[in-house]
């Protein structure tokens, strides 16, 4: 028998070696405070300090290879490193592997040249600069790039680009963009008529409008207006009309990467769920007695369970170069179903503490519903999967080959 479900000695030694740095390290590093007016100066410098400390330890940059300064893990062995980040935090800054630099290391190394590498790689990877990736537009459906707006014309060695962007993660304090912008718009192929551009955020043009206040407040998702930003040939990433391309090669890790830092928060959720009716009684016995919250936390550690299977084996499939983009898809329509479900239950569990800011499960459950749509909204997953599992059973008289392609 070949499956093996548990990780190899040294990866769990890692995971363990990454869990006791954000127990003793991180953890205790974050206080409430930490986050508000005057006192964020004092989290730059406690965010500074750890990522030394992380660094002198060797847990630096887990998903880049060691030439890159980095730990060189594979996609499994990172779900072991990022869903224990995800139980912090500033775990993932303090590893240096937080979206959407993560990704965008990724973009730069599969698709940079030298002097990109060099230029813009390199001072993310020793943590030196952070980075954003522009795509979304309000005026046209995230889901569908085809349709963005933002227009490249060339002119001599440069391109002019105009357009409005907003939802634009990390935009503010970013030193580069990874800039998604319609070049071809004749293209027949839809796919063919976007280009990625590298955008120096201090570029005249390139103008940060304000941070989009959401549903759980401010966290620097910021609309940019693009006014005749002038960007050389040279800072074109991958190939004009390439940008669909690499869009897709970018979110595809990039998904199942959220979706590990989903696992790590659900089981937060669901151990928080299980202490608070294990410690609150009502009509004549614990709430952890009763039937009907028995269900709430059957139903969630299922639902957990899957999410781990899932994603473990789509970064199993990327790992060994196998065709994934349907089990990346499976996996992040459930886990991020599941992360809102189960932050919901733990609400529900808690009662009013729950729906207060004095218990951190409010603040998990309004960042947990962005996840149903961003990266991919969930109707576009069940989209993809379904036409995925007709073409299997259409092809091969079977749904096998697009649920995991297990042998079962
Ligand atoms: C917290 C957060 C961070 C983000 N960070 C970034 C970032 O860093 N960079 C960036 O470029 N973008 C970012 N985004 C934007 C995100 O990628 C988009 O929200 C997402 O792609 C969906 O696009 P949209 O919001 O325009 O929704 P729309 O495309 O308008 O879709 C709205 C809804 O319509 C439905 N729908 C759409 N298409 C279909 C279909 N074909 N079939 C069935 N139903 C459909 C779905 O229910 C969907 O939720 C972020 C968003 C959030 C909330």
């Amino acid at each position: 028998m070949s499956i093996d479900f548990a990780f190899p000695p040294e990866v769990e030694d890692i995971r363990l070696r990454v869990r006791e740095f954000l127990d003793e390290e991180v953890r205790p590093a974050e206080s409430e405070s930490l986050w508000e007016g005057e006192n964020r100066r004092n989290l730059i410098e406690v965010i500074l300090k750890l990522r030394d400390k992380a660094q002198k330890k060797g847990l630096w940059l887990p998903h880049m290879p060691p030439e890159w300064g980095g730990m060189g893990l594979g996609p499994t062995a990172l779900a072991a490193v990022s869903s224990e980040c995800a139980r912090t935090r500033l775990g993932s800054f303090i590893l240096n592997c937080q979206a959407p630099d993560e990704g965008n290391m990724h973009t730069l190394l599969h698709f940079g040249t030298d002097e990109q590498k060099e230029k813009y790689l390199k001072p993310l990877c020793k943590g030196f600069q952070r980075s954003c990736f522009a795509m979304t537009e309000p005026e046209v459906a995230g889901s569908d790039p085809t349709l963005i707006q933002t227009l490249a014309v060339k002119d001599g060695d440069d391109w002019v680009i105009n357009g409005h962007k907003w939802f634009i993660s990390g935009a503010r304090g970013a030193n580069f963009a990874i800039l998604i912008a319609r070049t071809n718009p004749d293209a027949e192929i839809p796919q063919e008529r976007n280009t990625a551009f590298i955008v120096d955020t201090n570029s005249e043009g390139w103008n940060v409008v304000r941070d989009v206040e959401t549903m759980a407040g401010s966290h620097n998702h910021c609309e940019i207006r693009i006014e005749n930003l002038r960007v050389p040939d040279s800072n074109i990433l991958g190939r004009v009309g390439g940008g669909h391309e690499l869009g897709q090669v970018r979110l595809g890790p990039a998904r199942l990467a959220h979706c590990m830092r989903w696992i790590g928060q659900i089981e937060m959720a669901l151990e928080m769920m299980i202490d608070r009716a294990q410690n609150r009684f009502s009509h004549g016995s614990l709430l952890s007695e009763k039937q009907g919250i028995q269900w709430l936390i059957a139903d969630s550690g299922m639902e957990l369970y899957a999410a781990k299977l899932m994603v473990l084996h789509a970064a199993f499939r990327i790992e060994n170069k196998l065709d994934f983009k349907t089990e990346v898809s499976y996996a992040k329509h459930h886990v991020a179903q599941t992360l809102w479900k189960v932050c919901d239950r733990a609400v529900q569990v808690h009662g009013a503490l729950g729906y207060s800011t004095d218990s951190p499960i409010s603040g998990m459950l309004l960042q947990a519903r962005w996840a149903r749509f961003a990266d991919g909204a969930d109707e576009i997953h069940q989209m993809r999967i379904a036409q995925q599992l007709m073409r299997s059973y259409s092809e091969t008289g079977s749904v096998r080959r697009a649920t995991g392609d297990l042998p079962l």
